[in-house]
């Protein structure tokens, strides 16, 4: 079980069909946008005898810096099927933050995306190339042979995937050929994926490994559509002129659509056709519902974490449940869901989701520590407090870890009171996520200041832009006179969110 079985299939029974469909004049300079499946495993192979010659060995790491694109997704192939480790990074961190993942994870090649390329010129690696004429002049060796690997492991690690979870710094997540075999099997099986259908790339595919879609896709040999910024109207395009029957996002992206669609002129496309699977957050009901009646495309709840590669629970449409009222479906539909088939679902005496299965992280790339506590009784903790209803359906309540989820990206609210302290005129400093229209949550720093020291929001909030990612900076701040603290001088952070969720079902969004 390794990611090269997919791409052998592909080329087996694909070769002729297109594989991936870039951005218009993205891939081959001033060619073609659209590679082959047999063009796809070609550039692949060639890519890895690139590596070979560059003397990158098995298990060593390959970092990448990229919004999606064809380049991209060719790596999950080039680097991790010939037993190296693909690291795909998320291309809104700032500069420092990449330069921390790119030094951890030990990466002996750096590759770039143009577009921030100035930002992080001064990141590098052993190797450094830009995404493109670059890359493909050094990487590309078409006439070579790449050197096999010579024992394949389901258990060496196929990538590392940084994401942002209690701690101040982000963790590598180890996640092996099996992890991606299982998940990309049985995320396909759940999700009905044939080789009719056409995909449309709106998640990041950093972000676990776009779900593990990319590797489940091309072993059935469905076309994948790039799209490199996410706009509403511009997904609905896509939808129309690719015939896309297929995509994964955050419930952000959906109310995106839902806004696009609004002013649409004519039919919105895709009806009847397009199924969209959710998770990042708990989609409202209301909008389970409009994606159902005012786009007429399937929708499809699924749970997981960049730790179990993610697929943990499914969602999706029983028969029984065909005939219900539009507003029951939404309702039933606005629960997690059910494990995927090879998961164990658990809730703790605590009231926290432990989950066991084939998907589950190998580790935290060099931290033993932090991977002893995650697993933990041989369940993997997954820091979300969760209920089973009587239907034996999970239902996300409550997020236990200090992190945000704003827009789909996850935040350590640690990381950004860190940023906010570095500032010399804030004493004390909470960071909570507050409820949002656009984004589901958003960032709020409750902030104290030193005394005889000034600094308003506006200031506050440009400290923590220039040294974080973007969306990491709080949208608001407010000064307060002090932020309360239990008798051991612990924050309770959910004292502190409890005001601005008056009135809210859970304390998630
Ligand atoms: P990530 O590792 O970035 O994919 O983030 C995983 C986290 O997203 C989980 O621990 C949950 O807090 C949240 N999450 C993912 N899917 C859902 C969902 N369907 N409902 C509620 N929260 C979700």
């Amino acid at each position: 079980m390794t990611t090269a079985d997919f791409l052998d299939r592909a080329e087996q029974v694909y070769p002729l069909r297109s594989g991936v469909v870039d951005e218009p004049g993205h891939f081959q300079d001033g060619g073609l946008d659209t590679v082959t499946y047999g063009g796809l495993a070609e550039r692949a192979r060639a890519i890895a005898a690139g590596l070979d010659e560059l003397g990158v060995g098995r298990g060593e790491r390959v970092a990448v810096v990229s919004h999606n694109s064809a380049r991209l997704l060719e790596l999950f192939f080039g680097v991790t099927a010939w037993g190296r480790v693909l690291v795909p990074v998320n291309f809104r961190l700032s500069r420092d933050e990449v330069a921390y993942i790119v030094e951890h994870s030990g990466a002996s090649v750096l590759l770039v995306d143009p577009e921030v390329d100035a930002a992080l010129a001064d990141v590098t690696a052993g190797h450094r190339f830009v995404l493109g004429a670059e890359s493909d002049g050094a990487l590309l060796r078409p006439d070579a042979e790449p050197v096999p690997w010579e024992q394949p492991d389901e258990d060496a690690t196929a990538t590392i995937n940084y994401t942002s979870g209690t701690t101040a710094r982000p963790k590598g997540v180890q996640i092996t050929h099996r992890n991606i075999w299982v998940n990309g099997v049985t995320f396909a099986l759940h999700a009905g994926v044939t080789d009719r259908d056409v995909y449309l790339h709106t998640l990041p595919m950093f972000h676990a490994n776009g779900w593990g879609m990319p590797f489940a896709l091309t072993g059935l040999g469905v076309p994948q559509v790039v799209i490199r910024k996410i706009d509403g109207a511009d997904i609905l395009r896509r939808v129309e002129r690719y015939g896309v029957t297929l995509m994964c996002a955050a419930p952000a992206v959906v109310s995106s659509v839902l806004e696009a669609a609004a002013s649409w002129d004519g039919p919105v496309p895709g009806r009847d056709r397009t199924r969209i699977v959710v998770a990042g957050a708990p989609p409202p009901s209301r909008t389970i519902q409009r994606v159902e009646e005012e786009l007429g495309w399937e929708f499809v709840q699924i749970y997981g974490l960049t730790e179990t590669s993610p697929l943990l629970t499914v969602n999706r449409r029983r028969a029984e449940e065909d005939a219900l009222p539009p507003e029951e479906r939404a309702k039933r539909l606005g629960r997690a869901g059910m494990p995927g088939i090879g998961t164990r679902i658990r809730i703790s005496d605590t009231g926290e989701v432990l989950a066991r299965g084939n998907t589950v992280l190998e580790g935290y790339w060099e931290q033993p520590d932090a991977t002893a506590d995650a697993l933990e009784g041989g369940w993997f903790h997954t820091g979300d407090g969760g209920v089973l209803d009587d239907e034996g359906y999970l239902s996300i309540s409550d997020r236990r870890k200090d992190v945000i989820i704003t827009g789909g990206e996850n935040v350590s609210s640690i990381e950004v009171e860190d940023c906010l302290f570095s500032h010399p005129a804030v004493a004390e400093v909470a960071v909570i996520g507050v409820p949002s229209e656009k984004w589901g949550e958003t960032i709020k720093a409750l902030v104290v200041l030193a005394p005889a020291q000034q600094a308003d929001e506006a200031e506050l909030i440009a400290h923590c832009k220039k040294r974080l990612a973007g969306y990491k900076a709080p949208t608001s701040v407010e000064l307060r006179e002090a932020i309360p603290r239990t008798a051991t001088g612990k924050v309770q952070k959910f004292k502190l969110r409890e005001q601005y969720w008056a009135g809210q079902e859970r304390q998630v969004n």
